[in-house]
């Protein structure tokens, strides 16, 4: 068998054909800069995340650093974040001229809420917590204590669009929050697309001018920026699919109960809880260069999400050293077992019986 760790193919023949009516439709209407498929799922967007406005951007990236932009940090102020995630949410920081506090994890990966106030000083502007994997932070935490410094907060919702807890979504807790629809995502365009979400109609307006140029009624350019204009031919396609994301939430929950199900107790297998999304599904283990090795070898591909903490990252080597014990043991032993939307529970088993198999339980 061969087991791919992603497969971004669109296999049901019914969505083909209705992504391909939609991208139709979006040529022949021409609209194609910020058209009516943008303000349709800039809407959609807004109630996903429990809030007022979407703003649609180019990317995820995009939508994080200006987030910040929006939000005035700059040169001199810090951002408290967690060294577990894709460097994308550290490069925004940085980019903005703002420098990176790294806080520690909780054993279930995402930033340790604890000890963000040891972390904060005269300088820190805001707080990027990132739900890494699909599982949401502390978020009401994270809020109250923010609001108790008087700190914003950004949330990286690119990999728990929809996670929750108590009934509250990723991306309603912060001032500003991102997505991204990038291909891989579970909520997936056919390229690049992000967006960023807030309550605050002043921040909307803001973030709409800096995703275009800087500027106000498209012509007077206020503050220098990028074109990070979500395609209007990426928008009507995430509108046709948005109709598949509850049901292929529904089946990472299922793979992923299984899984642990399986494997509890051969490997350290994450805890299932209900509003988590299952970006990655995520085992710990001491052996996890030769599992890895074991799997691949039998056709299973793994991969190891991310292999590098942020301040590993050769562009972030250079930073005064953090605290973060338990991310450093982590980032060692983690393997992301494949969770994809077209895997066959066929495939399933196999993938299970392969990491018992390589612990020696047989079949
Ligand atoms: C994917 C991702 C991003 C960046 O999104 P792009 O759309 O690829 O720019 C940011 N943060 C995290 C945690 C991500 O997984």
């Amino acid at each position: 068998m061969n087991i791919s760790y992603m497969d971004l193919r669109v296999e049901d023949p019914v969505l083909m054909k209705e992504l391909l009516a939609a991208v139709e439709r979006t040529l022949s209407h021409g609209i194609l800069v910020l058209g009516p498929e943008v303000d349709e799922l800039e809407k959609i967007i807004a109630f996903l995340c429990q809030k007022q406005f979407a703003v649609g951007m180019a990317s995820g990236t995009d939508s994080l650093y200006l987030a910040l932009r929006a939000l005035d940090i700059g040169p001199g102020d810090e951002v408290i974040t967690t060294p577990m995630t894709w460097v994308a949410s550290t490069n925004a920081i940085v980019l903005c001229g703002a420098t990176p506090k790294f806080v520690d994890i909780r054993p279930d990966m995402n930033i340790d809420e604890t000890l963000i106030p040891e972390a904060i000083t005269p300088r820190t502007k805001a707080v990027l917590p990132v739900h890494w994997h699909g599982k949401l932070c502390r978020m009401t935490e994270i809020r109250r204590l923010a609001d108790k410094h008087g700190l914003y907060v950004v949330e990286d919702v690119a990999q728990a669009i929809c996670a929750e807890r108590d009934g509250k979504r990723a991306g309603s807790f912060g001032h500003i929050n991102c997505l991204s629809m990038n291909a891989m995502k579970v909520w997936n365009a056919y390229g690049d697309a992000g967006a960023a979400v807030t309550d605050d109609e002043r921040l909307r307006e803001k973030l709409r001018s800096l995703r275009y140029a800087g500027t106000i009624n498209r012509e007077d350019c206020h503050y220098p920026s990028l074109n990070a204009r979500i395609d209007t031919v990426q928008a009507a396609m995430l509108l046709v699919n948005v109709k598949r994301l509850p049901e292929r939430i529904r089946r990472r929950r299922e793979i992923a109960r299984f899984y642990t199900d399986s494997l509890r107790g051969i490997v350290e297998c994450p805890e299932i809880e209900d509003g988590h999304v299952f970006y990655s599904y995520t085992v710990q283990t001491d052996q996890r260069d030769r599992l890895k090795d074991y799997l691949e070898s039998h056709g299973v591909a793994a991969r190891i999400r991310q292999p590098f903490l942020v301040t590993q990252q050769a562009a972030y080597r250079k930073l005064p050293l953090s605290r973060i014990p338990l991310a450093e043991e982590v980032i060692k032993r983690i393997l992301c077992l494949p969770i994809h939307h077209n895997l066959t529970n066929q495939e399933l088993e196999y993938v299970v019986s392969c990491v018992k198999e390589f612990h020696g339980n047989g079949r």
